[in-house]
């Protein structure tokens, strides 16, 4: 079965999405309003299962060869006491494959470099779509209007194509943190691939890259709205005393190139990721927070899936069915997973509760970190048809 589909959002997910269609021959168009196809982040792990989505859709080994294993990491206190080991090659071992980590600009180019510039219209916000048509769904693009046998809604966490089709949905909430991040200008020395510390209602972490650089990232709790006229400064101040290398990051960091959000998830999850001849995708469809870093997998597994179904099914009603009931109760797991990992990690603040997490990740018998990853890792990738 081959068709027209138009991808409303050019990030992780949508280029993913885009790339499945064209591998099982259909015309897509890719719809972005920013004026440049880009990805607005620092770094980003990529685990087994989005490898493996990756592998379906033609780009892993591209992926692969971009990144940087992580073998070695764990979690820390501020002091730089060792709460939990990450065994790299264990995990490896289990999946096939370690986590890796990569520049999200490398890895949105990657993505696009795999898409034939014709697919791409930037610059366009597509604010709702047309489903009077039976058989049919028109998007608004320009002055223009495009028609197609299926729309992939990928317009991320505050999508307002979720909003056209769930009235009801309560929408994005913030969870009460918000994480501010950067990659270095430069190579840093680093003694691991990986690595999350635990304050007090904090964390700080890194994700080291081939070429030598890292992203870091510090996430606070917070309300959301407050921001700071010097950004690196409030940092050192709160994370400066910290264990080697989190000064070493800061002090490697071009203040303009701090990014800085508050974190929003769906929390209440969606009926359904499919209306009619629109699939749901990403963050529009399943926004967690990133503490297990499992958002843009999840958007990987998601493209690879939905590829997979309109390969197989008989039609766009029987791929859409297949694709929610494969998709959502998986996807909304691991947003929940996501949220407690949060609450039992990073937001705990209260002095007791953060002794007691602690004591429990230094006594937790040795695997359980990769145990804890294997959990949402190891997920078999469906074939293209
Ligand atoms: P987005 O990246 O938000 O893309 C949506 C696109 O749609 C944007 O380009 C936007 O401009 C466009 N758009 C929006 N509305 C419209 C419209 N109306 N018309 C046209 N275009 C529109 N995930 C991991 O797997 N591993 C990690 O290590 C990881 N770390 C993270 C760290 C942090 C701090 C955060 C916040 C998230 C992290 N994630 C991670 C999650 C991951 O970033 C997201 O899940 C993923 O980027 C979602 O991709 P997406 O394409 O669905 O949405």
């Amino acid at each position: 079965m081959g068709g027209t589909a138009v991808v409303v959002g050019g990030g992780i997910g949508g280029l993913a999405a885009a790339i499945g269609l064209r591998r099982i021959g259909w015309e897509v168009t890719v719809v972005e309003r920013a004026a440049a196809l880009a990805d607005a982040g620092a770094g980003i792990s990529l685990h087994a299962n989005g490898l493996r989505a990756l592998d379906v859709l033609g780009v892993g080994a591209a992926v692969r060869a971009a990144a940087r294993p992580q073998y070695t990491g764990g979690t820390r206190t501020p002091s730089g006491r060792w709460l939990a080991r990450m065994d790299g090659a264990a995990l490896a071992r289990a999946l096939g494959t370690p986590i890796v980590g990569i520049p999200r600009a490398v890895l949105h180019g990657l993505l696009r470099d795999a898409l034939p510039p014709r697919c791409l219209v930037v610059g366009v916000t597509v604010p709702s779509v047309d489903r009077s048509a039976p058989g049919r769904v028109r998007v608004p693009v320009g002055d223009g209007v495009l028609d197609a046998d299926l729309v992939v809604a990928a317009d991320g966490v505050r999508s307002r194509l979720r909003g056209g089709l769930f009235p009801g949905h309560p929408g994005p909430v913030h969870n009460g943190s918000t994480v501010l991040r950067a990659v270095t200008y430069r190579p840093v020395a680093l003694h691991s691939d990986f690595e999350l510390t635990w304050g007090r209602g904090t964390e700080f972490g890194h994700i080291a890259f081939a070429d030598g650089r890292a992203e870091w990232h510090a996430v606070l709790n917070s309300p959301p709205g407050v921001r700071y006229a010097d950004t690196l400064g409030v940092l050192r101040r709160r994370f400066g005393r910290w264990h080697d290398p989190v000064p070493a990051l800061l002090d490697a960091t071009r203040p303009e190139q701090v990014l800085h959000h508050d974190v929003h998830e769906l929390a209440t999850p969606l009926p359904s990721f499919t209306s009619d001849r629109i699939a749901l995708l990403g963050d529009a469809a399943h926004a967690m927070t990133p503490n297990l870093g499992q958002g843009a997998c999840q958007a990987l597994e998601d493209a690879a899936t939905l590829a997979a179904a309109l390969s197989t099914e008989p039609s766009v009603a029987a791929a859409l069915a297949r694709y929610d009931s494969e998709r959502r109760p998986r996807a909304q797991a691991v947003a929940r997973a996501a949220r407690l990992a949060g609450r039992m990690g990073q937001q705990l603040s209260h002095p007791l509760a953060v002794a007691l997490r602690d004591t429990a990740l230094r006594l937790a018998p040795s695997g359980a970190t990769a145990r804890a990853v294997l959990r949402h890792a190891d997920w078999a990738p469906p074939a293209l048809g």
